[in-house]
């Protein structure tokens, strides 16, 4: 399996300082932003990935279309294995869930988040009441999600937002990152491998 892990928001030609949402930081970092945030959210998934035997491609530049197209490029590379791809983000706005988007009509992203929303329920993630599989659509509220995956072709893309910064301020912090991003990792392993 190969899972293209993309920190959204940051490295942006045409909107160099996207660092997509803030809040006030956390006591561990030195600012309160979303890419920072997903940046460790990142590192960290990659690492339990690699240590569960799991191939990970990062990326974290270019105009999201520029990035599907390259990572449809890359799993040419690749024609016998599994392939996921995330859009990492973090929400911000008061919600208390985790949401996890799929491709409309994708029957692997389907069960990927839905792997994903099981793995996390399993964890001790007090606050994140619920943890929901959804369905991105460019005609309704979920257009933003769908976006940041509608161009990845064969790998099953996943935008994934496991919390929201404000309401989830204690997870701000490596050791809740951690929990996470272990969480993710297993889910994809379970789907993947
Ligand atoms: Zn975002």
């Amino acid at each position: 399996m190969i899972v293209f892990l993309d920190r959204q928001h940051a490295g942006k030609p045409d909107k160099i300082s996207d660092r997509g949402a803030s809040i006030e930081p956390a006591p561990e970092f030195g600012l309160g932003m979303e890419a920072i945030y997903t940046g460790y959210l990142s590192m960290m998934i990659e690492e339990k990935l690699l240590q569960m035997g799991a191939k990970v491609l990062s990326l974290s530049d270019g105009p999201y279309s520029d990035r599907h197209k390259r990572v449809n490029e890359y799993a040419k590379n690749f024609p016998a294995e599994k392939m996921a791809y995330l859009a990492l983000h973090l929400n911000c706005g008061g919600g208390d869930y985790g949401s996890y988007f799929y491709f409309p009509g994708s029957e692997e992203g389907v069960r990927l988040a839905e792997i994903i929303c099981h793995k996390m329920r399993e964890r001790d993630l007090p606050k994140i009441v619920r943890h929901l599989p959804k369905a991105s659509s460019p005609d309704d509220w979920t257009k933003n999600a769908y976006y940041t995956i509608r161009g990845v072709s064969k790998p099953v893309g996943i935008c994934c937002e496991p919390l929201f910064m404000d309401t989830h301020r204690e997870y701000l912090t490596l050791e809740k990152l951690r929990e996470i991003a272990t969480g993710i990792a297993l889910a994809l392993v379970e789907w993947g491998l």
